[in-house]
């Protein structure tokens, strides 16, 4: 690390910006948002960073300037956020503005230890670094985001908020897998569960759209994206979630597979004489809708079904809600009773179609959807279920951003806001 990290400095109550930023193997989302009204004021992206054609794509929301991209190599992670730094300067909200508060890092893997958003010191750093292992291809990325914005704002609350976080509330029976215990707890295999950050904001959504508490709902929550995964919340809290030690099980998803018999791994091997790589490639980039179909986006998957009735396509869509609607049964049983089921992220907001056919059915079950509502248009979270159906059926558009700096700003502004300090919403678990 460039400089120790001694914590934070209490910022003026004129601090009330947020920069949350995403960082991926190659890629930088980011977005800058005020919290004294939750304004975004920025938003954009750098990818392909460490590659000849780097682009940076830079869109300010207030101030009425352009929209601005520009295609240049940018070197490495530290180059990516130097740019993103002289984009927010030139619109006069720079990283050295004492209006922002914090910076707030998106982290795919908490582990056990940390339930809650965390300040972020050497010792939670290490912490993260020590999950490697089981987040490979995430947490390596999250960890440059982190020490090259420490680098360039040493002095500034950096804060994390986990992925993993909001399912650490999951009872350790549905937590556990049902192997060996020695062997899980030396290798710390369990279910985790990601995607965290929009099961919390669309669950709490979804309460404030019944005009009820989240302590006074059972919601079942379908986050539909390319990646996808449901959870069982009760009462505020996750009870069960569908991917596991990795994103790769649980529902039908965009490329990967989601649940299969473990078994089909050592039949890939012995029978056909896959590697680990291969194999690996195969459940998590060549299945799920694009092994089934060839095309991964459910726009693509509908034109095909819809004007030629091609039967790949409708095999591929139907394995998918078979699985989704297996999972809200699963879940209903888990939650025993549920006030309502929450569509949400590209699939979920997107495909009235889906939507329809997840609960297709399941009258019984109090579930139904009115066609007329289902098929409007709309950023908004909203109802699409009949006035007669016992369970509310939401389309819930999510936000993760928004909720991540939340989080980190009701951290920063909480007396918890000393070094390793975690926010309200929860004890670790050690
Ligand atoms: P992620 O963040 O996991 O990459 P998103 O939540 O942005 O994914 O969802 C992307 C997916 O949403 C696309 O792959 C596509 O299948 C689906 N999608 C987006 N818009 C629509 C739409 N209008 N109709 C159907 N599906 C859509």
């Amino acid at each position: 690390m460039t400089s120790p990290n001694t914590g934070t400095t209490p910022k003026p109550a004129t601090a009330t910006r947020v920069l949350v930023l995403n960082s991926g193997s190659s890629s930088v989302k980011y977005q800058l948002l005020d919290m004294a009204d939750g304004a975004r004021l920025a938003v954009g992206l750098v990818e392909r960073i460490g590659e000849e054609t780097s682009r940076l794509v830079h869109t300010p929301l207030t101030g009425g300037a352009e929209r601005r991209e520009r295609t240049a190599p940018i070197a490495d992670h530290r180059a990516a956020l130097e740019a993103v730094a002289a984009e927010l300067k030139a619109d006069g909200t720079g990283l050295d503005s004492p209006e922002l508060a914090a910076i707030g890092h998106r982290v795919v893997h908490g582990g056990l230890k940390f339930s809650a958003p965390t300040v972020i010191t050497d010792e939670v750093l290490a912490e993260v670094e020590r999950l490697v292992p089981v987040a490979p291809l995430h947490n390596p990325a999250n960890i440059t985001g982190i020490r090259t914005a420490q680098a360039l704002r040493p002095d500034l609350p950096q804060v994390a908020v986990f992925d993993t976080a909001f399912h650490t509330t999951m009872p350790e029976y549905a937590a556990r897998y049902a192997i060996d215990a020695e062997t899980a707890d030396a290798h710390r295999i369990r279910r985790y569960g990601f995607h965290g950050t929009s099961h919390a904001y669309v669950s709490r959504r979804t309460a404030q759209l019944l005009g009820k508490d989240p302590s006074e709902v059972n919601v079942i929550v379908l986050h539909l994206g390319n990646g996808a995964s449901a959870s069982a919340v009760a009462g505020g809290r996750c009870v069960d979630t569908s991917m596991g030690l990795t994103p790769l099980e649980g529902l039908v998803m965009g490329t990967r597979s989601g649940d299969i018999d473990p078994a089909v791994v050592f039949h890939l091997k012995r029978v056909a004489g896959m590697s680990d790589d291969e194999i690996d490639v195969l459940l998590n980039k060549k299945s799920g809708l694009v092994g089934l179909c060839g095309d991964n986006d459910m726009r693509e998957i509908r034109r095909r079904i819809d004007e030629g009735g091609d039967q790949a396509a409708a095999l591929a869509f139907d394995v998918y809600i078979h699985r989704l609607k297996k999972y809200i049964g699963a879940y209903y049983a888990v939650l025993g009773t549920v006030d309502a089921v929450a569509f949400t992220a590209g699939v979920g907001e997107n495909a009235a179609p889906v939507r329809a056919a997840a609960v297709a059915g399941l009258e019984e079950l109090g579930l139904a959807v009115d066609a007329g509502l289902n098929a409007v248009r709309s950023d908004e979270p909203r109802l699409i279920s009949p006035e007669y159906a016992r369970v509310a059926v939401a389309v819930v558009p999510t936000d993760e951003e928004l909720e991540i700096a939340q989080q980190v700003y009701a951290l920063v502004r909480s007396e918890a806001a000393v070094p390793g300090n975690r926010g309200p919403t929860g004890p670790a678990h050690d």
